[in-house]
């Protein structure tokens, strides 16, 4: 199976305890959607050019399944990167890559 786009969900971030609550989401000296850029499906939101991942199992390109975003500024992901989640629906493989700005 070739490449499948996978409906836009956009991700929320709902803190599950105290330590969360206390390390809030966000940058303050970035401007939106910067750390709100959490998706399932869609179209990644690359920031650089990348050539578009394929399965090491059967070779095809894989689905963009998801992408997550840097969480603040103790949890950055390099200079406000992201992390780009892919799939391959016939061999379940999955694949990761990180960008930063
Ligand atoms: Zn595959």
């Amino acid at each position: 199976m070739s490449r499948t786009r996978i409906p836009p969900f956009k991700l929320e971030l709902i803190p599950l305890d105290d330590e969360a609550r206390a390390n809030p989401p966000g940058f303050p000296y970035a401007r939106p959607p910067t750390g709100q850029r959490h998706r399932i499906g869609g179209d990644p939101d690359f920031l650089q050019h990348v050539e578009w991942p394929r399965c090491p199992q059967c070779g095809e390109e894989m689905s963009f399944y998801a992408q997550i975003d840097s969480l603040n500024r103790q949890f950055a992901i390099a200079d406000v990167g992201m992390i780009f989640v892919f799939l391959c629906f016939d061999d379940f493989t999955a694949s990761a890559l990180v960008q930063s700005t």
